[in-house]
């Protein structure tokens, strides 16, 4: 059941979107002065080292994180092949993506990056004292780990760890005291499952506890049960007259390919998204600067992408 270690995948592309969205949710939401709750159902260890030896065997991170903090030093492209994205890049990284980087920079000594944050320390750095984290890892190891990372933060009663399913362990925190609260939900997907029970988490969050803001990301992948996820929120969304927001990032193409001997070549994750319900009224606007920028740095093929869409 449990194979799934996120320290293989720290710092991928598909950390690099639901990071992004996560930091530009939590700056618009912490500036009310009403306290708020987090709640991070799948939170993983929490700190990652990008070259420790989970990282450095897939690699992932240097098709993600690495190739983006090295961007600003690339020469830009030739003016007249730019594309818009090339174009957007060579005025200046997105703020959303500039406010990232700066706050995964903030982990490490100058110029190094070997740390990577995950969503719980990304969170908790972004908290006022009057806000709490409540944060669910069901896997033996990884919830051990991000206890004693998070003990190191001294945050006293301020973040919860809970070695509880997410899905499960939310209901009783819902609604949250001062009825304001960003619910992540990051599953592994490595259980089929999964699909339906995140799209069921939030339909019964939402029954608790309308007003929420609740985030989901999801692979894009062909499997039916994948492409369910963003139509069935979406549905849910419109169903209870709530605003949504999907954002998609694609890097490469999801079609196998062959290598010389014939061998079938498994692309890997190719695209994700995040799916939001009630997100910050300026989330659109950021992410349809950044997204395309992101599209253009990370891509690997041609059918790198991006999309911003909303509703409600
Ligand atoms: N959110 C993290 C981040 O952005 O840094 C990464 C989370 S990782 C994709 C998913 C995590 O969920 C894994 O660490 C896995 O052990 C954990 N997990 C799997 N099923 C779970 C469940 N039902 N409840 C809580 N955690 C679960």
């Amino acid at each position: 059941m449990f194979s799934y270690r996120h320290a293989f995948h720290a710092g991928n592309h598909a950390d690099v979107l639901k990071h992004t969205v996560l930091i530009a949710i939590l700056r618009h939401l912490t500036q009310k002065d009403t306290a708020l709750t987090v709640f991070d159902t799948h939170a993983g260890a929490g700190l990652y080292r990008l070259d420790g030896e989970y990282a450095e065997t897939s690699g992932e991170a240097a098709n993600g994180f690495l190739r983006l903090v090295a961007e600003p030093n690339k020469a830009p492209a030739p003016v007249k092949k730019a594309s818009a994205a090339t174009k957007s890049i060579a005025a200046g990284l997105a703020p959303v993506i500039q406010d990232y980087l700066d706050l995964v920079a903030s982990f490490n000594s100058k110029g190094s990056h070997k740390v990577y944050p995950g969503s719980p320390f990304i969170i908790q750095r972004l908290l006022r004292e009057r806000d709490k984290l409540k944060l669910f890892e069901l896997h033996p190891t990884d919830s051990k780990t991000l206890s004693a990372n998070i003990a190191q933060l001294e945050a006293g009663r301020q973040v919860a760890v809970l070695r509880e399913d997410g899905f499960e362990g939310l209901k009783k925190f819902l609604p949250p005291p001062a009825r304001r609260a960003l619910v992540l939900s990051d599953p592994s997907y490595e259980i089929k499952n999964d699909y339906a029970r995140v799209v069921a988490m939030v339909a019964d969050s939402m029954a608790r506890f309308a007003t929420g803001t609740y985030a989901v990301w999801y692979p894009i992948i062909p499997r039916p049960e994948a492409h369910d996820v963003p139509r069935k929120l979406k549905t849910l969304a419109n169903k209870a007259g709530k605003s949504w927001l999907n954002a998609t990032l694609t890097v490469k193409s999801s079609k196998l390919t062959a290598d010389e001997a014939g061998e079938v070549i498994r692309p890997g994750l190719p695209a994700s998204g995040m799916f939001i319900i009630n997100p910050p009224h300026t989330l659109k606007t950021a992410l349809q600067l950044a997204l395309p920028q992101l599209a253009e740095i990370l891509g690997q093929d041609q059918h790198a992408t991006s999309t911003v869409e909303s509703g409600g």
